[in-house]
């Protein structure tokens, strides 16, 4: 069997992640490989963390790009705080608080879950509930946006509430960082991560994680080692950190975080507050459009996400047929329910640069053709 050279068609992508990548980051991928310790390299790497404390509005030192999917930035935040025995406050509201929970319990730490419905903010009452009742307690982690359901917390009160019962915050911005509002130093969260491939615009595979200097003491002053070897900052430090020495620890994916730089100056160009603000202005006029659909949303209005809109699946509709059809018909995609959403929902994603009217346009366009078939 003999096989070509691959080349995928153009979609556009709205859907749950990853979101379009603009031209100019992927001419940028596309640029000569050079040695990860290259001193160029590692000038460029100084850039993208500067461009991520940008993004992330922090002065963290540790501020990095790790060189996994946002899972692994995930796994990252919990292998290097949490130890055995520890007590961890996870709030579940959706898939990824569920995957949270997992980490915890794997690392053989105690999770306290609360949960709060699919489709909604995290309940803030319920959180304060469970920090009273377990004042040994020494993380809050949560989702600030639930790409499962489309809701997004109130992540300013969360961390409050955290700092006020001496508990260490662990966030989830893979979806938020770029899309809405995030202050990572003013609303003092200490251990945060993301994700390339959602509102950055990039290509898949990297996850922008930050530490705050409390939670790198955390990391640096266990009793136990920490269990993931190539999760271990502590290690990755040596490789990110400033003052000229770098040692290695693993092969950046160089061409990748060509990339990510790229989509940072963009982000940086535009302003990450006028970011937010076009996510927004582009889901309230999806939102327009889905009302004269008949569409309905299933979070309701003050707890959306802009950049990830979970509408019903009108009655009648086939999920698997309309999303084939929008494919085959429109090269655009859009996301399936999942987790207890799964067969119920259709989640349509504005993430990046696909937050763009033109997009808008052709996504409403498309599914009224799609119903009307
Ligand atoms: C996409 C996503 C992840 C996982 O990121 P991957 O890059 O797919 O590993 C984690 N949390 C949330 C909220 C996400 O949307």
């Amino acid at each position: 069997m003999t096989f070509k050279s691959f080349n995928p068609p153009e979609r556009i992508l709205m859907g749950p992640g990853p979101s379009q990548v603009s031209a100019r980051v992927l001419s940028a991928l596309a640029r000569p490989t050079i040695g990860h310790l290259d001193p160029e390299f590692v000038r460029m790497m100084d850039e993208v963390k500067s461009l991520l404390q940008y993004a992330f509005k922090t002065k963290n030192e540790f501020t990095i790009a790790l060189s996994a999917p946002g899972s692994a930035g995930m796994e990252a935040c919990f292998v290097n705080l949490v130890e055995r025995g520890d007590k961890v406050i996870v709030c579940r509201n959706g898939v990824f608080g569920g995957r949270m929970v997992e980490n915890v319990t794997r690392l053989g730490a105690e999770a306290i879950i609360v949960d709060s419905p699919w489709g909604r903010a995290v309940e803030i009452d319920k959180v304060q509930a469970a920090l009273d009742a377990n004042p040994d307690a020494k993380f809050l982690a949560f989702v600030h946006a639930e790409t499962s359901t489309g809701a997004v917390s109130d992540a300013k009160t969360l961390c409050k509430m955290a700092q006020d019962n001496d508990c260490l915050t662990i966030v989830d911005a893979v979806t938020s960082l770029g899309g809405v509002e995030l202050r990572v130093d003013d609303w003092g969260i200490d251990a945060i991560y993301s994700g390339t491939q959602k509102c950055m615009s990039c290509v898949p595979g990297i996850s922008p994680v930050s530490f705050s200097d409390k939670a790198v003491a955390v990391a640096k002053n266990r009793k136990t080692p920490i269990q993931s070897w190539f999760l271990d900052q502590t290690l990755v430090m040596a490789y990110w950190g400033g003052a000229g020495k770098r040692s290695y620890h693993h092969t950046a994916p160089v061409n990748s975080l060509y990339a990510l730089h790229e989509s940072l100056l963009m982000v940086q160009e535009e302003g990450i507050e006028n970011a937010w603000a076009r996510h927004r202005a582009q889901h309230e006029s999806l939102a327009k459009g889905l009302k004269k659909l008949g569409i309905e949303f299933i979070v309701p209005e003050d707890e959306r996400l802009p950049q990830l809109n979970t509408i019903h699946i009108p009655e009648g509709a086939d999920d698997a047929k309309v999303r084939s059809y929008l494919l085959e018909h429109y090269n655009l995609e859009i996301g399936a329910g999942l987790g207890d959403l799964a067969g119920k929902a259709w989640r349509i994603g504005l993430m990046g640069h696909t937050a763009q009217s033109e997009n808008v346009a052709l996504c409403l366009a498309a599914l009224e053709d799609a119903l009307n078939q």
